[in-house]
């Protein structure tokens, strides 16, 4: 067996598996607690390399560092990264990829207009207890790659210059509570918050690009912005909703890189103003059927997208569309839609809406696969 030993390494990047893969291992000896970066691990996979060593015997025969069986048990002890080695992560090749991801979303936000002054911030965890995030009071148009931060589950800063978002602990609950979640984006959209501040959230199966990247929006209760309160009120929804309002606030969306949750927030935001737009217009809004919805739902759970209606029985409730989600966060009909039924005349053919169905699914599909 070709042995590579990285032993002098806390933290494993990608860099250095791929000079023991150019050295021809098969093996690398690790140190004991040894962090992996999630690059690192998919390449280890990717080359079927064997792992010796790692962070606890589980780490050690699935061949990663950074597992939830270990993760944080070591915060504070002697066998944490030290301060050379959280920068080592900020600055791994992997790291910068992400900041600049991060710099770009963080335009694209500003040139929206779904941020202003120093407001918005942006998330992206790299390893199990560590997480790259913007600094605070800078614009998101001013951002800069040497800006961000890295800081733990907890919020504690473990390196970057800049001090980090006040903001960091609404996305740190999120991470706590979904494993699946890899980013967050939170902003101030005009029409989103407009929802938020009027404790409402938009009706369901109405557009099909809705249906599929967010569905149902859930409204958390407000508390003051920065505090951990205020973090926690999303707890209760983020397993089963990419997407809450937060009352008389704005906005937060969680995916699996950066750019999509940015792409949700755009998708929610539109979505938000065309329903306010159609309401200006005087006539009922025309509805999706639940059959036609329920195609788009079976997409969506292909794609591994969370939606509270792949459970059965909130499926049921969908098709009276939008039942409250808890005592308090409403989501209330506009006066037009209340009479019910939609206007049969401008109700699309089912041949129509069969059509908009597949090149929503064709596009989805499209945009999933040329992700990676
Ligand atoms: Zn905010």
């Amino acid at each position: 067996m070709n042995s590579f030993d990285l032993r002098e390494f806390r933290v494993i990047t990608l860099e250095d598996v791929d000079n023991a893969v150019r050295a021809g291992a098969k093996e690398l000896l690790v140190q004991p607690r040894a962090i992996l970066t999630p690059s690192a691990k998919d390449r280890v996979t990717a080359k079927g390399l064997s792992i010796k060593g790692g962070c606890c015997d589980s780490c050690s025969t699935t061949g990663g560092g950074g597992c939830v069986s270990c993760s944080g048990k070591s915060g504070g002890s002697a066998s944490a990264p030290n301060a050379t080695e959280w920068d080592k992560i900020l600055n791994s090749p992997e790291a910068e990829k992400i900041k600049d991801e991060i710099v770009a979303v963080g335009k694209k936000l500003w040139m929206r207009q779904y941020v202003d002054g120093n407001g918005g911030n942006i998330s992206y965890r790299i390893a199990e207890n560590a997480v790259i995030c913007t600094p605070t009071l800078t614009s998101k148009a001013d951002l800069k790659a040497s800006d961000m931060c890295l800081v733990d589950l907890n919020g504690k800063q473990l390196a970057g210059s800049a001090a980090r978002t006040s903001e960091i602990l609404l996305h740190l609950e999120i991470y706590k509570a979904v494993p699946e979640a890899k980013a967050c984006v939170h902003c101030h959209p005009a029409h989103a918050t407009a929802y938020a501040i009027t404790g409402r959230v938009p009706i369901t199966c109405v557009i099909p690009e809705f249906e599929v990247f967010v569905g149902k929006v859930a409204l958390s209760p407000y508390e003051t912005p920065g505090t951990q309160k205020f973090a926690e009120t999303v707890i209760p929804f983020v397993k089963k909703h990419n997407t809450v309002l937060l009352a008389n606030h704005g906005i937060i969306c969680w995916a699996d890189t950066v750019t999509h949750a940015e792409w949700y927030v755009e998708v929610t935001d539109t979505y938000c103003w065309t329903l306010m737009l159609a309401n200006q217009l005087g006539s009922p809004i025309t509805h999706i059927s639940p059959e036609k919805n329920d195609d788009l739902l079976q997409l969506k759970k292909k794609l591994g997208l969370p939606d509270i209606r792949h459970d059965a029985e909130a499926l049921k409730e969908c098709s009276l569309c939008d039942l409250p989600e808890f005592p308090g966060g409403i989501a209330v009909m506009p006066a037009s839609v209340s009479g019910g039924p939609s206007n049969a005349s401008s109700a699309p053919s089912s041949t129509e809406m069969e059509s908009i169905v597949k090149s929503v699914t064709d596009a989805v599909m499209a945009a999933f696969s040329g992700k990676s």
